[in-house]
């Protein structure tokens, strides 16, 4: 066995069950977060935590709704819209999809979600478009780049933003919000920070020279195991799911079909 090819371990997080203990694993991330926003003079009130309910049955959903949560994020657009009919009661109660979207799909996002963070090809923000006008609907979206090099992951290559970019002020129900990635999976921050640093010198980039630079002002990064360094690098909104609800039984290839293999 060669060590340096071996994958990074992956961390585990027990399964929280009771609502004391989404209540804790959320109190637990706010001080982490609290404190890497310290390190760095940053504002707590700068960063906003975005749990991830994917694979999360319904009562346990219903928990995180107790515990104050309002905008959940799920990878895919069929389980979110059953969660989304499922809890209609609940009517306060916001989703974002933060996967990958085929244009066939995008009806379905443009009725029920408050936002979309994988918006990578212009065919899928046309669909969204055109769906939300029907609906009356707008939806804040994010700009999903591809910055850890890996060919076979979703998102916009780094050169390929601006243009993007500038093609988006043509789909007037889109609200553009800022830039998301998905880092490297690795335990070394040394490769995974520099993706995040990445991701932040483009949205800098944008602010200056896409036509709607203002919009561009967040940042969507970090994750259950990375989320701290990406605070520390400027995110505006952590994606947390593991670390609140517990390790998944599915793995990630199931979400990232074509890589991102961790
Ligand atoms: C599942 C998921 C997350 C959260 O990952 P955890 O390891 O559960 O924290 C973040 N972003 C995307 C796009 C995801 O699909």
């Amino acid at each position: 066995m060669n060590d340096v090819a071996a994958p990074a371990p992956r961390a585990l997080y027990e399964k929280a069950e009771t609502l004391q203990e989404i209540q804790t694993n959320l109190g637990d991330i706010q001080a982490r977060i609290q404190a890497a926003c310290t390190r760095v003079g940053r504002n707590q009130s700068e960063v906003r935590l975005l749990p991830v309910s994917k694979t999360v049955d319904e009562a346990r959903i219903r928990m995180a709704y107790q515990a104050g949560c309002r905008l959940l994020g799920e990878n895919k657009v069929q389980e979110a819209y059953g969660k989304w009919e499922t809890l209609s009661d609940l009517g306060d109660l916001q989703w974002a999809i933060i996967g990958h979207l085929q244009t066939n799909k995008a009806k379905f996002v443009a009725r029920f979600a408050h936002e979309f963070q994988a918006l990578d090809n212009l065919r899928v923000a046309e669909a969204l478009d055109r769906h939300l006008q029907a609906e009356g609907r707008s939806l804040d979206v994010f700009v999903q780049v591809n910055t850890s090099h890996e060919d076979s992951k979703f998102g916009l290559q780094p050169a390929d933003v601006l243009a993007f970019a500038k093609a988006l002020p043509g789909y007037g129900a889109l609200r553009v919000r800022g830039l998301m990635t998905l880092a490297l999976f690795a335990t070394d921050q040394a490769q995974v920070r520099p993706c995040f640093v990445r991701l932040r010198e483009l949205r800098d980039m944008l602010r200056q020279d896409a036509p709607q630079g203002a919009a561009f002002a967040e940042l969507s990064m970090g994750m259950s195991g990375d989320f701290e360094w990406a605070i520390e690098e400027g995110a505006t909104t952590v994606r947390v799911g593991q670390a609140i609800f517990g390790s998944r039984k599915l793995p990630d290839s199931y979400y990232w079909p074509e890589g991102h293999k961790a």
